[in-house]
């Protein structure tokens, strides 16, 4: 059996506004395993984003409010860890990467002194080496001219160069558990396939496991062995990637399926990608029962009242719906 790098129970995540407490994660429980890749997939607003950054303690508390839960990393609660010990663990043991990185680039620093200041932080190497390790981390993220980059601005380099500057940053502490939070979504087909490909050989090469966050189920069979899909703060479907894409059993995985461009078709006369109706929740206006019963295809009258558990349809596959498993 495989031994869980990182464990998430039973968190649970809410945010203070004028309307009230409102949970954006309803009591979300799962692992990654040692060198694995788990997708974690939902349209924007299912809660994604919010549980990985309380994986990392980036929610600004308030508003947001870790009500419950452990995330358990080699044998240590994260959550019971002063603000000095999480600090030495974030960006070394456990990194991140997003969607967007001039965000977390800073505009006013070369991609060198970004990269050395990291290496500075969390390692004992001195400037020059940190230097000459900066160019070999964008040298390993295929960046042509390493040595060059490292003088250049973020600003002067295109988005599929800064994702790469990201990833490099994110592996110069050599961690054990990557969370990407999006991180192709910004740019067009080919670069995302580059950057796609670069992490499963990165994964390879140093055995880190990966938290992929994504919208888009196409992704997932490319880089994930396993996917879990969160609708509403909740995960309502979980699974091996291939057997999941193969066979969804929950309406709002098939609809996420449906909504994947098939190679090829959108050329063909008359064809379109369904999509699934309606939108998802605002965090106040959470539906009774199953809370995708309004956009439900398949939606009965005890959906409504009566929101179903997530339970184990068969080895490794877990969905929450009322319908019996072989109608789904
Ligand atoms: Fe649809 Fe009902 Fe299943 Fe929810 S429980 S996904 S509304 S059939």
């Amino acid at each position: 059996m495989p031994s869980p790098e990182l464990e998430i129970q039973n968190l649970k995540v809410s945010f203070s506004t004028p309307k009230g407490k409102l949970t954006a994660v309803n009591g979300i429980s799962f692992h990654i395993n040692s060198g694995e890749t788990l997708a974690l997939v939902g349209e924007s607003g299912c809660g994604k984003t919010v549980s990985a950054l309380s994986i990392l303690r980036l929610l600004p508390e308030p508003p947001a409010e870790i009500i419950s839960g452990k995330i358990l990393f080699a044998g240590q609660d994260l959550l019971s860890l002063s603000s000095k010990q999480f600090q030495d663990l974030r960006g070394n043991a456990i990194s991140m990467i997003f969607q967007d990185p001039m965000t977390s680039l800073n505009p006013v620093l070369t991609v060198g002194e970004q990269i050395i200041e990291t290496l500075l932080r969390h390692t004992n190497m001195n400037r020059q080496e940190a230097r000459k390790k900066s160019a070999e981390l964008l040298s390993r993220v295929e960046l042509p001219a390493p040595k060059e980059k490292l003088t250049h601005y973020p600003h002067q380099l295109s988005g599929g160069m800064r994702q790469r500057v990201m990833i490099a940053m994110a592996l110069a502490c050599k961690p054990r558990v990557l969370i990407a939070d999006e991180p192709t979504t910004a740019l067009d087909v080919l670069i995302q396939s580059q950057i796609l490909d670069l992490l499963h050989s990165l994964k390879k090469e140093t055995g880190m496991s990966i938290l992929f966050i994504t919208h888009d189920l196409g992704v997932v069979a490319e880089i994930a062995q396993r996917v879990i899909v969160m609708y509403a703060g909740e995960i309502i479907e979980s699974g091996p990637a291939q057997a999941l894409l193969q066979k969804p059993y929950h309406p709002y995985t098939k609809g996420l399926i449906a909504s994947i461009p098939k190679l090829g078709a959108r050329d063909q006369p008359g064809s379109r990608l369904e999509e699934i109706s309606g939108n998802v929740p605002s965090l106040d206006q959470r539906p009774s029962g199953c809370p995708f019963h309004p956009r439900c295809p398949s939606v009965m009258d005890q959906c409504k009242s009566q929101a179903p558990e997530l339970s184990q349809v068969e080895p490794e596959r877990y969905t929450s719906c009322h319908l019996e498993p072989e109608s789904l």
